[in-house]
Order: structure tokens, then sequence, then C-alpha cells
């Protein structure tokens, strides 16, 4: 048992229970999905086949893949060999390249083939990915960021336009960071786990819009990304975020059965296409959906982002159905409790409600709504202050009342004060 198999938050069951196969995972007692992925061998060309081929070859082997997961997880059953030959995993990468060439990642659903660069959708992104840093991140979730913190990768740009973002330096602005191949990018997330980060946080901006060098990423690290070079980490190096001592790697803290392991971790907007759904499905161990906006306009008048609703509640109900692990957040807007909070919290106590909910009280002005800002503009004045501590009790009452699973992911930020 390692030290964040023994953090206070997993006596709680509601956590132990639905984040099982991801804490297992972490401890590195179970493969990660893409490695079991890796042995789940392809019968077409992937070179060869066409696009509706090679989505009929994985609608055939995702029962596989499911049926292998299942004796894995729950009946002890060793991993196996990896495909002799291209296996599901190159298949997921290979349909996320195809995809890039009418890109359907999102659900803006645009259609433009960004693999030439000529043409860019509403996430302004060619073919190219960014990211513009990585580190341990230490304000995570507890579940997330244990002692050792929570390997996040942020990417930039985003397929939404939230007037407020918290993080728009990287979301507004598509050329931060620097371009990242495949390669660098499994580099960047094979350093985090061999420091001891507890999982692989794909973040952004949005994670969506860079769909294709994850995957590739990913499938590197499943076979061909052995050891990155000192090359490699020279790349690498000059995105991190925190300090690197190449004596701390610690390769037991990152191995199954003799090759890399880490959980991989999908912190998204969840704006996403089924497509996407199902590509991340053997690739995604836990998955962090931000479930923001309510039925009403705001997602329009905030985010300029129609079918916001649908889209979302659409995908949680995926994960839910796939019996995924997952938890949700829920950033609390000021004003927008009754037009947003409520019927978001409504919505998982009636479709998700064993999963656990982060209700986070940290929003504060910013972008389009920081009046410090000279990007401020008036028309948000709403969102010019931080929810008032009345609305953050009228959150977490209304989620207690709903009896949602709420208070320990919540509460172990909030008890510091850190919404007020
Ligand atoms: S990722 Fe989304 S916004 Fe960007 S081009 Fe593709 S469908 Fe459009």
């Amino acid at each position: 048992m390692t030290a964040f198999d023994r953090l206070w938050v997993w006596d709680d069951p509601a956590f132990a229970e639905s984040l099982g196969w991801y804490l297992a995972v972490a401890g590195n007692r179970k493969p990660a999905k893409f490695r079991i992925a890796g042995t789940v061998p392809v019968a077409v060309s992937l070179a060869d086949a066409g696009e509706d081929g090679l989505w009929q070859e994985f609608e055939r082997l995702t029962p596989v893949f499911l049926a292998r997961l299942g004796r894995i997880r729950d009946e002890g059953a060793a991993l196996g060999a990896p495909a002799p030959g291209a296996s599901l995993l190159d298949l997921c990468r290979e349909l996320s390249q195809r995809m890039l060439g009418h890109c359907n990642f999102c659900r803006w659903n645009c259609r433009v083939d960004r693999s030439k660069g000529a043409k860019v959708g509403t996430c302004k992104l060619g073919g190219e990915t960014r990211v513009s840093t990585y580190f341990h991140h230490q304000g995570e979730e507890l579940i997330y960021r244990g002692r050792l913190g929570s390997g996040t990768i942020f990417f930039t740009s985003c397929n939404m336009r939230c007037a407020f973002c918290q993080n728009g330096d990287i979301s507004t602005d598509k050329d931060n960071g620097i371009v990242v191949d495949a390669r660098t990018l499994a580099t960047m997330a094979w350093l985090l786990r061999m420091e001891g980060c507890h999982n692989v946080n794909w973040v952004g901006g949005e994670v969506t819009i860079h769909l294709h060098t994850i995957v590739e990423a990913i499938a590197l690290l499943g076979g061909a990304l052995a050891r990155p070079s000192r090359a490699d980490l020279q790349i690498a190096l000059r995105a991190k975020g925190d300090p690197f001592f190449v004596s701390n790697l610690a390769p037991e803290q990152a191995s199954y059965d003799g090759a890399f392991n880490a959980p991989m971790l999908w912190n998204s907007n969840f704006f996403m296409t089924d497509e996407a759904m199902k590509i991340l499905r053997p690739l995604i161990d836990v998955w962090l959906p931000d479930f923001k906006f309510g039925p009403g306009r705001c997602a329009i008048t905030l985010a300029r982002t129609p079918h916001y609703w649908e889209a979302v509640t659409g995908n949680l109900a995926l994960i839910h159905d796939w019996g995924e692990d997952f938890t949700i957040r829920h950033l609390v807007m000021p004003n927008h409790v009754a037009c947003c909070t409520k019927p978001v919290l409504d919505w998982v106590a009636e479709n998700v409600p064993e999963a656990p909910v982060n209700i986070m009280g940290q929003y504060h002005p910013d972008n389009f709504c920081d009046p410090g800002n000279p990007k401020y503009q008036a028309r948000y004045a709403e969102l010019a202050r931080r929810p008032s501590g009345g609305e953050m009790r009228a959150a977490f009452g209304y989620a207690h009342d709903l009896g949602l699973n709420f208070e320990s992911i919540s509460y172990e930020k909030n008890v510091m004060g850190l919404w007020q």
C-alpha cells in the first residue's frame, strides 16, 4: 500500500467505490487502460483501410477490450502480451488522425481539414499542438493531487468562449507555450509520472481540441517510448513549470509488469462528439468533466456555446452508463445559482446520483469580467465579483438536500476559506 492509498479521503466508501479503478492504476496494482488496449490485436491494415472500415473494426474490438478489462479488474487476470502487430491503441491513434482531416473532435463539428492548417474552426487551431506549461499540480482535488501532485499538462486554446475564463491566458492565446509533437508530449507525461505524480492530467484551455496529439502520445507511452532520450528530455523541459531532479526519478512508482504505467485523467469541458468519447473510452482511466451552465441561455450569453446542455449531459450520461470512474466539477458563479448551479445539481441527482461532485467556490472575476483588466466589458458586470458566502451556502445546502456526494471533495478546500 502506498502513501497515496493511505490518504484519509479513501476511507470514504463513496470515493473508494466510485474511483476504485483509478486508485488501483495509480498504485500500479492494475495496468492503465491504454496498456490493455495495447494487447488487443487489430485485424485490418491501418494504412489501407478507409475510415468507415476503421470504425467497424473499432466497434468490433470495443467489446473485446471491455471483456479483457473486466477480467483484469474483477478477476485479477494477467495483462497479457502486447499485440504482435497493430493494436487497439494504434487504431485509436489512426482514427484520431483521420478525424483531424475533417475535424469533428468537439460538438462544433467544424468539419475543417486541420491537418493542412489552411482552414481553422472555432478553436482556431490547425494540426499543431501547443503546451503552455506542465507541472505537479498541488491545487487539484486531494484524490488527484495526493501528496506529490497531479501530473498536469496545460494545452492552449479552447472551443468555448467563457467570458470569465479562469485560465484566460492559456485559453484565449492559441500561440501560448511551445509547439509539441506526440513524442515531446509523451516525454512530459513520462517525466511527471516518474517524478511521482499520481496521474497524467490532460487539461487546457481545452484538451479535446488536441485529441490527435494526445492519443498519439498515449500510444507512444504504450509502446515505442520505453524511455525518453536525453534530447527528448531537453526539448520537453523547455515548458516544465517546476523543478526537475533527475535523482528523484522513481520507476517503481510508474510501472506495471515492467513497463510504463499511469492513470490517464481527462480534465475537460466535455463539449465533445460521440466519436471523440468512443476513442477515449479504451484510454482514459478517470474522467473529470466540468459542468458549468444550466439548460437556459447562459452557455450562449456567457460562453457563446450553443448545444452546451445536450452535449455535456449526453457525455456525462455516457460515462455513467459505461461504468467509468469520474468526478464532476461545478464552479459556482455569482448571480448564477438559480439558473446554473441548481439545474446542474438537479441533473446530477437525477441521472448520476452517486458521482462525487466538487462544488467549487474559487471563482474570481477574470478575463472580460474583471474590472481591473483592460479587456473588461460592462455587460458582464453580474460576474465581476466572487460568489458570496450566501450563494455558496445556498449551493451546498441545495446539494445536501438532494443527497449528493459532495461534502468531502468540496469542503476540503472551502473550509480553508478560499471562496471568500
Ligand atoms: S476541435 Fe472542435 S472547434 Fe476545433 S476545429 Fe474541431 S470541431 Fe471545430
